[in-house]
Formats: structure tokens, C-alpha cells, sequence
């Protein structure tokens, strides 16, 4: 028997009929096909955030020092990099301008992975400072995987969300992209951050050497496993510095389609379109928000002179400022806002085509 039509394919999925055959097929949409998929996600978007926000998040990357040693980075423990942690003073005076004069309220906070007591120390005295003035601010941590004892004082400090990407669901997969790491352990960690009581962020990165179409289908399946309130995926860039520098990049179009399906299938989570994405096709960015993304980050709270010491997926990254972001925003017809957007509820597993409750 032939495969089923595009518009078999789409019309299930717009029932809500998440076959693994049929998501296999539409990660490979092209052209019309796609353009079908897209309208289909913007559609479930905009049922469940009909206000048509774009969370606008303010980034810092506050330390590039990582203990980790993943194949596809730039930034593993052995990379040659002039490494700096920026102290929390400094950290919060610049979250307090951003707040102040720029209406940011939104805030995320990266670094590499680092579980030493002083870090963590200077991470909660920066949130704690701030917060103080700034209650109504929401900071985003993403720092890796650390020990639950480390996330209950950065929670304690006042720290709402957290993201820690899964990668892959496949465990040998993971184990030879992150030979440093292990996924139960991942897994482990997603849950007690969401114990802790924060809003957790997770997903894969999509065109990894080796992970095949079928993996990435028990990708989607496995985001509705999790204690999930955003969701998100990326397009595997090989860094130029790391062991898997002469691996080819992901397709584009497949982390799109993926991206839908995100949406199709949890409808209710903030799902980012990030600039990795424009760094592997100009012009992507915007197309993530047409395949229903609803959040962006903006590049506005590095300090210059450590911004070319986080080279994580390139050296020569792509750091969109505010006045890109707000254009593709309103390209794609939507808002772009700087409050926190509330998630409609937490993940769902795929089932139906629900509706906002
Ligand atoms: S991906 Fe993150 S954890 Fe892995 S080496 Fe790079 S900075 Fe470290």
C-alpha cells in the first residue's frame, strides 16, 4: 500500500490523529505541503494564545565555563576559550536596565555547566537582587544539569523557569553526542525542577548524525511524558571548534515541520523560534513564528566583551537585537510583548484536538 496523501496526512492531523506514519510523513513536507502544515499549527496557536503574543526574552550569558564535553559544541570543557563568569553585581545592574529602560520583563540567564557552590552562590545573589526591586519579573535559568540541592537554592533565590533540553530520547544516541552526560539522569532532573516548582522548558535538536526520522517521532511522542510548560526544537549545527565539525548541518525544513507538530500536538506550551535557527537558513527565524512559535529571544543583554567567548553553536553566531525581532513579529502578524506569556496549562499528551479549558 502507497503512502497516504498530504491531505489524508493533514486532515488527520488536524483531527487530532497523531499516528506515528503520518508525523513520520509530515516531518518531510515540503513546498504546499508544508505551507498546509504551517496554517494548520497557526491555527491551533492562535485557538489556544488568540492574543497573538510573542514572548520577548532578554538574554545573558552569564558564564562560558562548562564541564561537560558534548560532540557538537564549541564550548566543551577542552575547547580553547578565554573563560569568564560575570559577578553578580554586574549581572544585576544589567538586568535592572533592560527592566527599566528597555519594559523587559523577561529575562534568561545561560551559561555552560558548572555545578561549583561559589557559581551558584553568585547565580542566586544576582536573582536575589534583583527580584528585590523587580517582583514582577520572570528569570529563566539555563545552566545545565545540576544537582537537585543547586536548582532548590536557585528556586529559593527566586528563579521561575528553568530549560534543560533532552536532546534525544534515544539513549545510545545521546550517550555518543553527549558522552559526559546520561539521559535518565536528564530525565530525572526535568522532574524534580518541576517538583521544585518551576515552569520547565525541554526538547531535542533535530538532523543529530545518526538520529534517524523514526527517532524524531519518538521525540515528539516523549515531549508529552514531561511536566513540560514550553517546548522547543533546534537544527543540529556542528560548531566549528568541536569533534563534530565536519558533520553536515540538519535540514531546516525538517526542525520546522517538527516545530508544527510541537504545536499541533501540545497547544498549550510556549514554543521559541531561535536564532540558531537563522544561522542554518537566513530567513528561518521568521518561519519558526509561522509554524507557530510564540517566543523569541533577543541579544540585548550580553556585555560586549565576552559576547564572541560564547561561540556554543558557532563562532560566528547570529545575535538578533530588538529591532529585527520586533520586525519578523510583525511580519508574521503577530505582537511582539515583553510580559511573560502565561503557558495555556501544562503539556498534554497527544490526544484529540482539544480545546482551550
Ligand atoms: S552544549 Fe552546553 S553542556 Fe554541552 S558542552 Fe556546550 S555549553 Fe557545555
Amino acid at each position: 500500500m502507497g503512502q497516504p496523501s498530504t491531505e489524508t496526512v493533514l486532515s488527520a492531523l488536524r483531527c487530532g490523529d497523531f499516528k506515528k506514519s503520518y508525523l513520520t510523513q509530515a516531518l518531510l513536507f515540503g513546498g504546499r505541503a508544508q505551507v498546509g502544515l504551517f496554517a494548520l499549527a497557526r491555527q491551533r496557536r492562535d485557538v489556544f494564545f488568540p492574543e497573538r503574543k510573542v514572548e520577548a526574552r532578554s538574554v545573558i550569558e552569564i558564564s562560558n565555563i562548562c564541564r561537560q564535553k558534548c560532540h557538537f559544541c564549541n564550548m566543551h570543557v577542552s575547547a580553547k576559550l578565554f573563560r569568564y563568569g560575570i559577578d553578580p553585581e554586574a549581572c544585576a545592574k544589567t538586568l535592572s536596565f533592560l527592566y527599566s529602560k528597555k519594559g523587559r520583563r523577561v529575562f534568561l540567564l545561560q551559561s555552560g555547566e558548572s555545578p561549583s557552590p561559589s557559581y551558584m552562590e553568585s547565580v542566586s545573589q544576582c536573582i536575589r537582587r534583583f527580584k528585590k526591586e523587580a517582583n514582577d519579573a520572570v528569570i529563566i535559568l539555563c545552566l545545565g544539569n545540576l544537582p537537585d540541592e543547586h536548582y532548590r537554592q536557585l528556586r529559593e533565590a527566586g528563579a521561575d523557569r528553568y530549560l534543560l533540553k533532552f536532546e534525544t530520547s534515544a539513549p545510545a544516541l545521546y550517550k555518543r553526542i553527549k558522552p559526559g552526560d546520561s539521559l535518565s539522569e536528564r530525565i530525572d532532573r526535568i522532574h524534580s525542577l518541576h517538583a521544585l516548582g518551576f515552569e520547565v522548558g525541554s526538547g531535542n535538536m533535530t538532523g543529530l548524525p545518526g538520529q534517524s526520522f523514526r527517532s524524531m517521532v519518538e521525540d515528539l511522542m516523549f515531549l508529552g511524558k514531561l511536566p513540560l510548560t514550553m517546548m522547543s526544537t533546534s537544527v543540529f549545527i556542528p560548531g566549528e571548534k568541536s569533534r563534530y565539525c565536519r558533520k553536515p548541518v540538519g535540514n531546516v525544513d525538517v526542525s520546522l515541520n517538527f516545530m508544527a507538530l510541537m504545536r499541533l500536538m501540545y497547544p498549550r506550551v510556549l514554543i521559541p523560534s531561535t536564532s540558531s535557527m537563522e544561522k542554518a537558513r537566513k530567513g528561518t527565524q521568521y518561519l519558526g513564528l509561522l509554524a507557530g512559535a510564540n517566543s523569541v529571544t533577543i541579544h540585548d543583554g550580553n556585555p560586549v566583551k565576552f559576547k564572541k567567548n560564547f561561540p556554543i553553536y558557532s563562532t560566528h553566531r547570529i545575535t538578533p537585537g530588538e529591532e529585527y525581532i520586533k520586525k519578523i513579529v510583525k511580519k508574521a502578524g503577530l505582537f511582539f510583548c515583553c510580559r511573560p506569556l502565561a503557558p495555556a496549562g501544562t503539556g498534554t499528551a497527544p490526544s484529540g484536538t482539544g480545546s482551550p479549558s
